[in-house]
């Protein structure tokens, strides 16, 4: 995987930044950590590549860092709006090729796509959007909204699809939606064939229109 060679930073430990810090870690990635506060710096130390402290709203401190040089930054400050958008801001002017930054709301969202974030994440509300999928309906097993009108969404096969070919249960045509993989055990089956029939236990794996995966998770 060629992103593994890729330099990253992240800005701000909590619950959020430390996540994205580790699991990069555990990919075998190289790893900055930046925080303002000496205490979670001190708690990190074990955990990443390096952990540095810096207030990351001063351009000099980021210079310093030569953040310019990381392939991507993640900013992952979350209460203080005030200092996440800053941080942005001078990320950009700094020349970082790729800045992904966490937005609380839709509106700081907005801001932070104007100030030139190239990718914006809302990891409160897409984790809220799969847990509430996952409640209503129990065979949901993960939701991903990749745009306001399009999803993915990974299903435990519905009883009243089993025994059927893809082309039978024509789900295409019912729901505007394409099943992109079959997961059976320790099988993945990608891209399966109309002709694969439905087996009870089967996970499948669907991308297309919000409305039609909304109908979809409701069979039984
Ligand atoms: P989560 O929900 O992910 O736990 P949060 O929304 O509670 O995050 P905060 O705790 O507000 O996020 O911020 C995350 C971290 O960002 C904190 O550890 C804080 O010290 C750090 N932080 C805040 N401002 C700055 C700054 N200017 N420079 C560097 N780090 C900062």
């Amino acid at each position: 995987m060629k992103n593994k060679n890729k330099q990253f930073a992240v800005i701000g430990l909590g619950r959020f930044g430390t996540s994205v810090a580790n699991a990069l870690y555990k990919l075998g990635c190289e790893v900055l950590a930046i925080d303002a506060d000496e205490e979670r710096i001190q708690k990190f130390s074990e955990e990443v590549t390096h952990v540095v402290q810096a207030d990351t709203t001063d351009e000099n401190s980021l210079k310093a860092l030569g953040i310019r040089n990381f392939d991507v930054v993640v900013v992952a400050i979350g209460e203080d709006i005030q200092a996440n958008v800053l941080t942005t801001l001078l990320l950009k002017d700094l020349g970082v090729k790729y800045i992904v930054a966490k937005a609380r709301n839709e509106l700081h969202g907005k801001m932070l796509s104007k100030i030139g974030a190239d990718r914006v994440v809302y990891p409160e509300r897409d984790m809220g959007q799969r847990v509430a999928h996952n409640l209503v309906s129990t065979n949901v097993l993960e939701f991903i909204e990749l745009s306001p009108n399009l999803s993915i969404v990974e299903i435990t096969a519905p009883k009243s699809l089993v025994g059927q070919s893809l082309a039978e249960a024509n789900l295409r045509a019912k729901y505007e939606v394409n099943v992109v993989a079959i997961k059976r055990g320790e099988e993945l089956i990608v891209p399966p064939l109309p002709d694969e029939k439905i087996k009870t236990g089967d996970i499948l794996i669907f991308v297309g229109q919000t409305k039609g995966v909304r109908k979809l998770e409701e069979l039984e």
